[in-house]
């Protein structure tokens, strides 16, 4: 059974009050497979790319045992491009520029040997384009998504149609309280729900994560770093270590399921402390399993 993963694959520019990078490997796809595959392996990735696309950064993808076949090279295209600068409060991000390229015409094709009995985590893309890879798919196990404020305040049908099939959703608190339309996180949840995924992650940036499932909720802590370089991909980062370590034990019981945010919080934990993917491309096994110790520190008392 494999990990697929469906998202962006682009270079970004990124400011922070600190520092700057111009044309970093990024995007949702991206993050999500690098944090998975220290998990699981090889972790199924599909996209779309111009030629521009470095063969390092290939390179560098594939050492990670990610299996590139369903990520699509389009002759002459330009690579899909995302610049955004961070505020002095580096929980608020403005987008400098979208400039979509070869992800303005990207049709998610999922080669048929990744139809069938997969774990699938769809990274933030447009929600039709969601839908699309949901009804390619023959035997999933499990349906992770993520979404973005753009799509519920442009494609809010689409985006139904999509919760109505997931079982899991993980979104950040101001995109809860928006798809909601209710300020009370507890309360957003439970309406959130009702869309149709049974289990629900708001995560909170700095100040950890819930999990909302049928009659329980779990608090994860936040790690307190002392210095963030760049929040960008937390979450999609979080959302990788999340569903790898889900994928890995197979264990879909809530206890497991609280462990997989421990993992996916750690995940993330690494991906800040870096510009661009850097935080998560040397890591050990030994450093992952030292910080969900951590983690699980921080939340005993
Ligand atoms: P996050 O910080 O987790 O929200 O994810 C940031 C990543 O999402 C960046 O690396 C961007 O390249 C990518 N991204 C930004 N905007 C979009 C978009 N409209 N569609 C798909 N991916 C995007």
């Amino acid at each position: 059974m494999s990990l697929l993963v469906v998202g962006s694959v682009g270079y970004d520019d990124v400011e922070t009050p600190f520092d700057k990078i111009e044309k970093a490997l990024g995007g949702s796809a991206t993050y999500i497979s690098l944090a998975a595959s220290y998990f699981s392996a090889p972790i199924n990735m599909v996209g779309v790319v111009g030629e521009d696309f470095k063969d390092t950064d290939i390179k560098m993808l594939e050492a990670h045992n990610i299996n590139l076949d369903g990520l699509e090279i389009v002759k002459g295209g330009k690579t899909f491009r995302y610049g955004c600068k961070y505020q002095y409060d580096l929980n608020v991000r403005d987008t400098l520029f979208t400039h979509l390229n070869v992800f303005e015409n990207f049709d998610p094709v999922i080669p048929d040997k990744w139809k069938n009995n997969s774990f699938l985590l769809l990274g933030n893309i447009l929600p039709s384009l969601q839908l699309k890879v949901i009804e390619q798919m023959k035997g999933l196990r499990l349906m992770v998504c993520d979404t973005m404020n753009l799509w519920i305040n442009t494609m809010l049908d689409d985006l139904l149609v999509v919760l109505s099939k997931v079982d899991m959703l993980i979104i950040n608190d101001s995109e809860a309280r928006l798809l909601a339309n209710e300020p009370n996180l507890i309360k957003a949840a439970k309406i959130i729900r009702e869309f149709g995924p049974k289990y629900l992650i708001i995560k909170k940036g700095e100040h950890g994560a819930l999990l909302f499932g049928e009659d329980s909720i779990f608090s994860a802590p936040a790690y307190p770093l002392e210095s963030i370089f760049d929040p960008t991909g937390a979450g999609d980062a979080f959302a990788g270590g999340f569903a790898g370590y889900l994928h890995k034990t197979q264990d879909l019981s809530f206890d497991n399921i609280k462990k997989a945010v421990i993992y996916g919080s750690a995940m993330a934990s690494f991906s800040v402390g870096k510009f661009s993917t850097k935080g998560l491309e040397n890591l050990s096994n030994l450093e992952i399993h030292d910080r969900y110790i951590e983690f699980r520190e921080l939340s005993s008392f």
